[in-house]
């Protein structure tokens, strides 16, 4: 895939097209605090889209230490949908796009550490040269510690598709994996973060439980399994600023969500726009005219 412009996209738009208020509002039932961490390739200080393996380490046992507990989204999907206990204050580590350091790096660090992590994958994009081939996908699938989602198959901005391409992807995505894990993939990270209330209706006739977002946040209020907040997480965070997404602190939220809310009026995207409202005026903040 061509990972510079997607994350630029990333870094740039860190927007979703927001869901509506009319679609199935199932929601979390209390008020635990679920971080969801979004991480890419496990690579240098130069690749501002990637994490370097030190500050991979650093974040998760300042988690650990702040008395955070990894969960995988298995037991996200139980305490959802089967009203099952997680800790208090849990996270998850997820990783997009099937980069081929999930295999080297990521998947022996979660093996020594006893961590869990769900890998994201656009399964076009398998066998590719800096991606993890179908082997490892198994290989990895047999160790508890690693699950798999569907992030599409070509990885292109959903609703930039026909309704016909759109069920492709998201239907042969899931049964391309089912038949590589042997298990049922329930699972979606939105391509780019980007989603709409469409896009949700036919992960939902093909039996996904919950998706994943770029909204940053801390899924500490009820919330849509279909809008799982993440915090995406590169070189280019400061250890300062981690830290302050993680507790929430409503001051960066409020700097985040503006811009977003700045970009998406810019780009006549008004469903975003009313979705970073909403957020904006949760932290504490109000949108000011275009
Ligand atoms: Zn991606």
């Amino acid at each position: 895939m061509n990972i510079i412009k997607s994350s630029l996209l990333a870094l740039l738009i860190i927007i979703s097209l927001a869901g509506c208020a009319n679609q199935d509002k199932q929601t979390l039932p209390q008020s635990n605090k679920i971080i969801v961490l979004c991480y890419h390739a496990i690579g240098d200080n130069n690749s501002n889209y990637g994490i370097t393996a030190e500050k991979l380490k650093k974040q998760v046992d300042s988690l650990l230490a702040s008395e955070y507990r990894p969960i995988g989204m298995d037991q996200l999907y139980g305490y959802l949908y089967d009203k099952k206990e997680i800790p208090a204050k849990s996270f998850i580590l997820t990783f997009d796009d099937a980069m081929i350091s999930d295999y080297e790096y990521v998947f022996p660090y979660l093996v020594k550490n006893n961590l869990k992590a769900i890998f994201f994958v656009p399964t076009a994009h398998i066998g590719r040269k800096n991606n993890l081939a179908e082997k490892q996908i198994r290989e990895m699938n047999e160790n508890d510690c690693c699950d798999f989602g569907s992030h599409s198959v070509s990885h292109k901005n959903l609703y930039t598709l026909s309704e016909e391409v759109l069920d492709e992807e998201l239907g042969s995505s899931k049964k391309i994996l089912a038949e590589i894990t042997g298990e049922e993939i329930i699972s979606f990270s939105y391509p780019n973060g980007f989603f709409t209330e469409r896009d949700i209706a036919i992960l939902q006739q093909y039996n996904y439980k919950l998706a994943v977002t770029v909204m940053p946040g801390r899924n500490d209020i009820p919330i849509n399994p279909f809008e799982i907040r993440r915090i995406i997480v590169s070189n280019s965070i400061s250890d300062d600023n981690f830290k302050l997404l993680v507790e929430g602190d409503p001051a960066i939220y409020r700097q985040y969500y503006s811009q977003m809310y700045a970009k998406s009026v810019k780009s006549g995207l008004n469903s975003i726009a009313r979705l970073c409202e909403e957020e904006l005026r949760r932290y504490g903040g109000t949108t000011k005219s275009p």
